[in-house]
């Protein structure tokens, strides 16, 4: 099944509808994480680690921070 954030495709191993995947899948499962290195949606760790076939590398802080920056200024 395919499941979207925002219209971004979440990938996973055995998706579910609530971004529960292999690994995880319970009723508190219910995030995906955006990693920077691909920009892509996975349901976790251990998926990245699996079907993008590079180290995952998440959003640094600082470029959050800057991006709030500047949206408060905008
Ligand atoms: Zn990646
Ligand atoms: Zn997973």
């Amino acid at each position: 099944m395919q499941l979207t954030i925002e219209g971004i495709p979440v990938r996973g191993l055995e998706i579910d509808g609530r971004t529960g995947c292999a690994h995880y899948r319970s009723e508190l499962d219910i995030i995906a994480v955006k990693f920077n290195c691909c920009r892509i949606y996975y349901c976790c760790f251990y998926c990245h680690e699996l079907e993008a076939g590079h180290a995952a590398r998440l959003w640094p802080a600082a470029e959050f921070e800057e991006k709030a920056a500047r949206a408060g200024l905008s």
